[in-house]
């Protein structure tokens, strides 16, 4: 089976070194500090865009667009129902509201004049000021009684296999009010459509986890070197497989741990982790 990774969160960093920590009530308009996704345990709205650019677009007549644009429908859910699973089994509470059939405002179309998935640097700013001109996050949140509220944008791009997540820990930075709306772009035009599993990864990226499939501000190569050698299936590390059914992965107290749930496990000490951005932050 081909392996797949979630790719490149960090791609796109606009700078590598890490800033002075900041206290998490210095940006009170900010979603508490850690950026729109905030913390896994309150109350999230996802708003899905269906986005077109210069290269690509959606036609939900075309039976190719409306399969794939059913299958992020279906993926989405699983992949959030399974992060809403992980977090309660650790007694956690979340609710993440994200169904765009039967709520109102969590779906919108987006058209972008310029290559959105070549990974140029652009995308993020643009999809920033899109949110920022068409989509009333206060409004939003307020009506839903939520507490943060993240993007996910789907492409349907030929030939690039990128999915992103613009957030904090994959910028390798602690929060600033210039990275304030955190996002995922997705390409369901590729070979594969994003699976269960993709989305949760995302997911888990806003709220505040990393990958582990290379060396980074927060994960020194050791540890993906680990992971690689014990066969890990863990979220954040990546998969073996296609699969459309269920989240085919497993979720670690080190995963627990960065989004806030836990306290670090073991592998932080034993390989030098970075800590979380709650750590950092508290
Ligand atoms: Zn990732």
């Amino acid at each position: 089976m081909k392996q797949i990774r979630f790719l490149f969160c960090g791609l796109l960093a606009a700078g590598t070194m890490l800033q002075p920590v900041q206290a998490r009530s210095e940006y009170p308009g900010y979603y508490g500090g850690f950026g729109s996704a905030d913390y896994c345990q309150e109350k999230t709205v996802i708003v899905s865009i269906f986005a077109d650019d210069v290269n690509c677009s959606w036609n939900f007549n075309d039976d190719d667009d409306y399969r794939e644009y059913s299958t992020a429908y279906f993926a989405l859910q699983k992949g959030v129902e399974w992060v809403e699973d992980q977090i309660h089994n650790r007694n956690g509470s979340a609710s993440i509201v994200w169904d765009w059939y039967n709520n109102d405002y969590m779906y919108y179309e987006a058209h972008f004049d310029e290559e959105m998935l070549s990974g140029n640097g652009n995308t993020w700013q643009l999809c920033n000021e899109f949110i920022e001109q068409n989509i009333d996050c206060e409004w939003i949140t307020n009506m839903y009684c939520a507490d943060n509220i993240v993007f996910n944008f789907y492409f349907d791009g030929e030939g690039q296999d990128d999915t992103w997540a613009y957030c904090y820990p994959c910028w390798g930075v602690v929060p600033d009010d210039s990275y304030r709306y955190e996002f995922a772009v997705f390409n369901c035009g590729h070979t594969y459509d994003p699976t269960p599993a993709v989305y949760a990864h995302e997911l888990l990226h806003l709220f505040g986890a990393p990958d582990y499939y290379y060396g980074s501000e927060y994960i020194p190569q050791s540890y993906a070197d680990y992971l690689q050698d014990i066969g890990a299936t863990e979220i954040m590390f990546g998969y073996e497989g296609v699969n459309y059914d269920y989240v085919d992965a497993y979720f670690s107290d080190l995963t627990a741990y960065y989004i806030g749930l836990c306290e670090a496990p073991w592998e932080f000490y034993e390989f030098t982790l970075r800590e979380s951005l709650f750590d950092q932050i508290s």
